[in-house]
């Protein structure tokens, strides 16, 4: 049995018809005969909003207070991905960065993993669940919540797959794969078939906001094969790694 692990952002999730279309993707893997593990983050635009309703009322809070207002934001994906996969009648269960121990440093607002404990996410797994993570959210050694900083969802998909040792990392985003320069921007970009991690961290060092670059290092360091493709298309990613 293949274990892959799916990670869908901000805008694949950001409303019912797109969780509908996600949770037909994720179980149509599962059908396939997969274990899945599926990493989300908040819908749409949540982080940003809940940064500007911070300020409103404090244009200095701490860091250890944004963390937990933004952990938020990936705990509503997660709970309505679960359900609408419940709705077609697959085993499902979702787990935040606690409950899965994903353990990080305290540098909140941009904590560093330090390692997964990952019972957890083992047993549901064993048990046949589909399991759906909140990305981006880490526990440090005093028990409060941490992030991983902006895009950090991505590192949280790419840090399962390297601890479960997935098969394949695949990772929905608004483009269908990696081109060499933005094609929301560009239409004759051209986009790449495969690349190597060297090349990708050039791209993701350099601006273009496919994958977080501290994701990229992580896949190399841990030899973990990334596709990035499309939530909204079955056009053929591109293979990272
Ligand atoms: N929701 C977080 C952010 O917007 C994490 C992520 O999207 O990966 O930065
Ligand atoms: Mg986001």
């Amino acid at each position: 049995m293949r274990l892959i692990v799916q990670k869908l952002g901000g805008t694949s999730v950001a409303n019912t018809e797109r969780l509908k279309n996600v949770a037909d993707i994720v179980t149509k893997t599962a059908q396939a005969g997969n274990q899945v593990v599926v990493v989300v983050s908040a819908q749409g635009d949540t982080t940003d909003d809940l940064i500007v309703k911070a300020a409103e009322l404090n244009d200095r809070p701490s860091k250890r207070e944004m963390d937990v207002l933004l952990n938020t934001g990936e705990m509503i994906s997660m709970s309505l991905l679960a359900m609408a996969i419940q709705k077609l009648g697959f085993p499902v269960v979702s787990l935040t960065g606690w409950q899965i121990g994903l353990e990080t440093n305290s540098n909140y607002s941009d904590a560093r993993i330090k390692r997964i404990a990952g019972e957890r996410l083992k047993a549901e797994l064993d048990n046949g669940r589909i399991v759906i993570v909140a990305g981006f959210q880490g526990i440090n050694q005093m028990g409060d919540v941490t992030t991983l900083g902006r895009g950090g969802s991505d590192t949280t998909a790419v840090a399962l797959a390297a601890f479960l040792h997935a098969d394949l990392c695949r990772i929905y985003t608004d483009v269908d794969g990696v081109y060499d320069r933005d094609p929301r921007l560009h239409p004759d970009a051209v986009k790449y078939g495969r690349i190597s991690y060297d090349d990708m961290l050039l791209l993701a060092r350099g601006g273009a906001r496919v994958l977080h670059d501290r994701c990229v290092e992580l896949a190399r360091r841990e030899h973990v094969v990334l596709e990035v493709c499309s939530a909204f298309s079955d056009a053929p990613g591109t293979i990272v790694g």
